[in-house]
């Protein structure tokens, strides 16, 4: 790990503001801090309830992707065994560290949040072990998107084990001609892994970021199962009831009116599929690509070299992460559509969605391509393990002085746990939006500039003004 803490705690602690916790008996009405005071009776400061926040919010997008992995682990295996232990201890003690009245130590604050993000780089590591021990790895494929038909299941959420559990049991039944099956959001890195890609009936890609389910549902006439986060709640609209009847949901997930896949019995969702009518109105021309899984790219190594050695690719850009709903997401669409030729996107998570439509070719001169999806969130890490290679092959030390620009998109909080990942392991100038964090007070705003110069992309209102901007500042 990089040396990221010398000499930064003084400006951290220099002030506290947005102060407010509520979590013991000792809270004053209406919560320590809800009437302007800046110290709990405690005395846990807005910094310290700020920076509790954010451990909470990294244990939960940690718990989250432990939860995913649990399922893939090999239980024969000591060494599984003891990687989800270890994430397991670092889950319980941040929970224990956010405790009333256990610690008041800014250095050991910070110093639990990078053990959170060391556990994080871990998580990640694991599951995508797990996904390529089960499903082989991905290797590139172009899909159909939003075209559709027959009788069908669409999958969305994240969890490609209980894809895989469908999928075969349509089979054992013998019904692979009579029912297909679509992803959304999320799913759509499925596609690429060559054991899934072997059911034939695993057809194409429905939909963009999973914000749009209540729209995609509404018009989805075939059955539909939500096995992750993030399923839209259905006070949101009154679409739902149009489609609650045949929405499935799986594990964590749950829904009032929906019904529940228990114990992996996926046959009354095939036989409601069956019974539902065929899908129609999904006749779209348009493709997607996908299955560019970090261990596929590495296999790519040597080209990639050669064309940074030659000039050819100037800059690498990983513009990833969590798309929420609104205006803000146009930020990444300019972004990746403004790169010059030179430039390699790499991406993963459902922020892709705003721009992965765009055709943007190969690398002039050579076969590599320009949009590189390297999968769903949790396949973030490849981007970490690609600089790596590359910072290795160049003899380069710091990860930072790489030709990579990071650009992130936060929606919850598995975005928050990657965002750890990454300071864990030193990387620094990241840009984050579309908006800042509400956690994140000016203490620990301040703190993450002078530490990890991280750009806080905040300018809600013109998304593609700041784009333009912050990519001139990029590329200079
Ligand atoms: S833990 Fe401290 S700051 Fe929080 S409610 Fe209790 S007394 Fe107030
Ligand atoms: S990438 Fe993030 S916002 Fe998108 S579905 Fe996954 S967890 Fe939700």
């Amino acid at each position: 790990m990089f040396d990221i803490f010398s000499g930064k705690k003084e400006d951290a602690t220099s002030k506290d503001t947005n102060m407010f916790c509520y979590q013991c008996e000792m809270s004053m009405t209406d919560g320590c801090g809800s009437n302007g005071q800046d110290i709990g009776t405690c005395g846990k400061s807005a910094l310290e309830s700020r920076l509790q926040d954010m451990m909470i919010f990294g244990t939960k997008g940690l718990a989250a992707y432990r939860s995913h992995a649990r399922e893939l682990i090999n239980e024969d295996s000591q060494e599984d065994r003891d990687r989800l232990l270890k994430i397991d201890d670092v889950i319980s003690q941040s929970m224990y560290f956010t405790l009333t009245n256990v610690n008041f130590n800014f250095d050991e604050h910070i110093a639990q949040l990078m053990k959170l993000g060391s556990a994080g780089v871990e998580v990640l590591d694991l599951l995508s072990d797990s996904h390529t021990k089960h499903f082989g790895i991905p290797t590139p494929v172009k899909i159909t998107q939003n075209r559709a038909e027959g009788h069908a299941i669409l999958v969305s959420g994240h969890n490609l084990d209980m894809l895989s559990r469908l999928l075969k049991r349509i089979k054992e039944r013998g019904l692979e001609d009579k029912i297909n099956v679509y992803t959304h959001s999320e799913m759509l890195p499925a596609h690429g892994y060559p054991q899934l890609r072997e059911y034939k009936n695993l057809k194409g890609n429905i939909g963009k970021a999973w914000f749009d389910q209540t729209d995609l549902f509404s018009k989805w006439q075939g059955a539909i199962v939500v096995n992750t986060n993030c399923i839209v709640p259905r006070g949101k609209s009154a679409k739902v009831d149009s489609y609650i009847d045949r929405l499935y949901t799986y594990d964590m997930v749950g829904i009032d009116g929906a019904k529940k896949i228990e114990e992996h019995n996926y046959d009354a969702l095939i036989d409601h599929a069956l019974q539902l009518p065929k899908v129609s109105g999904f006749e779209s021309d348009e493709t997607l690509t996908t299955g560019h899984h970090y261990k596929t790219i590495l296999t790519l190594a040597p080209q990639i070299l050669e064309a940074v050695s030659e000039g050819k690719i100037t800059k690498f850009f990983v513009i990833a992460g969590c798309d929420a709903p609104g205006k803000g997401g146009e930020y990444f669409r300019e972004m990746a559509k403004e790169l010059p030729p030179s430039a390699v996107i790499i991406t993963s998570s459902c922020g892709k969605f705003r721009f992965n439509d765009i055709d943007f070719g190969n690398v002039p001169g050579t076969q590599i391509p320009r949009y590189l999806d390297l999968g769903q969130c949790n396949d973030s890490n490849g981007a970490v393990h690609i600089a790596i290679a590359v910072a290795n092959a160049l003899g380069v030390k710091d990860l930072n002085d790489l030709p990579v620009e990071i650009v992130l998109s936060w929606m919850e909080q598995k975005a928050v746990i990657i965002l750890l990942a990454l300071f864990s392991l030193g990387i620094k100038n990241i840009y984050l939006g579309p908006k800042a964090p509400q956690f994140i007070n000016s203490d620990i705003a301040n703190f993450l500039v002078d530490t990890f110069n991280i750009h806080v992309i905040d300018n809600p209102k013109e998304p593609r003004v700041q784009a333009k901007k912050d990519l001139e500042e990029l590329l200079a």
